[in-house]
């Protein structure tokens, strides 16, 4: 069993895939070639936002959000302590300083009760990340960020296709950024990601970011990286699209498939929270349970790979160590110490499924 397996939706998409890098291939267009503007138009179609800048990275699109938002030295970015290192990797690359604030213990995401403590007269922006695809409280964000005049930033790397109160990730805050790393829940074959806005300002700076800073050819009039995405992986993109929404809703189903079966087989897993208002894709199907290294390696030994999401929180990373005391943020230490991801992606199948809670829950007895 894979632990995501792209294998099965390769040979779902193929010929459509391979259509499409063909196609590209054919035409030779390799950088900002039209697979870029077709898919950039498809993906803000989707999420409703009405800019959709395809970038390097999602990585490259916390980045160049944040680029796009002028942070001065010193200037404070409010996140989480409990994602992936590039969120606040991003938030320093661009002259930033991270404040962390500690996350709800149900949902692993940002307190959203917490931010208003955090705030001084150097805060700039907050950024929530959507963990494990279940958007974070963004109309309570959202609310903060409007009284202090904050932009907001979403790392919905992991939340593509994710709704909340009716509004699809990466389309709820000032940015939206995501990734098509191959494992998201929209993957290309490569590096890719995107960043949403509604704010025609702001979606016109990060183009120009995109090419370092041209307004026009060799005329640069800002900072910027080279941080475009390729038209190969645009058009790997443009391939998944078809089957996009069948995913989303498969995730969907396997995700309550997963929380009924684990909660009749194993009454006291504790099972990650989703709030009524909004759905989880499950980038990750994450759980949380005690002696993990142990459950690891008996799921190991089961023919079930697993992984951890994320072992440390950042303020017990070496290089952001010094943003945080160690004590700070105790709901993230708690959850970096038991959280585990269970075998998870739209073409996991139910008697894979099956398989894996046997496991754990034998793992567990
Ligand atoms: C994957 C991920 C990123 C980085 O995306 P890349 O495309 O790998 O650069 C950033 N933040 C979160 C929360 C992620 O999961």
């Amino acid at each position: 069993m894979d632990f995501i397996d792209l294998k099965s939706q390769y040979a779902a998409l193929r010929d459509n895939i391979n259509a499409r890098i063909q196609k590209v291939l054919d035409h030779g267009q390799y950088i900002l070639g039209p697979e870029v503007k077709e898919m950039e138009q498809a993906l803000a179609a989707y999420t409703g936002a009405r800019h959709c800048i395809s970038v390097a990275s999602g990585t490259e699109a916390l980045l160049i959000a944040l680029m796009a938002l002028d942070l001065k030295p010193g200037d404070e970015v409010i996140t989480s302590p409990f994602t992936f290192a590039a969120t606040a990797e991003m938030i320093v690359l661009a002259g930033g300083v991270p404040v962390f604030v500690d996350i709800e213990p149900d949902t692993a995401n940002i307190d959203a009760s917490l931010i208003e403590g955090a705030i001084t007269p150097r805060t700039k922006a907050i950024m929530p990340v959507s963990l494990y695809g279940q958007v974070a409280d963004m109309d309570a964000i959202n609310g903060i960020a409007q009284r202090h005049g904050l932009a907001v930033i979403e790392d919905g790397a992991q939340s593509f296709g994710a709704t909340y109160r009716g509004s699809k990730s990466c389309n709820t805050s000032t940015f939206g950024c995501t990734s098509f790393f191959p494992s998201k829940p929209l993957g290309c074959y490569g590096d890719g990601g995107a960043i949403f806005t509604s704010d025609d300002k702001l979606a016109q700076a990060c183009r120009e970011i995109r090419t370092h800073g041209q307004s026009q050819r060799y005329l640069h009039t800002r900072l910027g990286v080279g941080g475009r995405m390729d038209t190969l992986q645009c058009a790997v993109v443009l391939g998944k699209l078809d089957r996009f929404e069948w995913e989303i809703r498969r995730r969907l189903e396997l995700g309550h498939a997963y929380r009924a079966k684990l909660s009749a087989a194993i009454p006291s897993l504790q099972l990650l929270a989703v709030r009524d208002d909004r759905d989880c894709v499950w980038a990750q199907y994450t759980v949380f349970v005690d002696d993990r290294d142990a459950v690891q390696a008996r799921l190991k030994a089961a023919g079930v790979p697993t992984a951890v999401h994320y072992p440390r929180p950042l303020h017990h990373q070496p290089a952001y160590a010094q943003y945080a005391k160690a004590e700070d943020c105790p709901h993230s230490i708690a959850a970096a110490a038991r959280v585990m991801s269970l075998p998870m992606s739209a073409d996991l199948s139910e008697a894979q499924q099956e398989q894996v809670v046997a496991a754990l829950s034998a793992a567990l007895a």
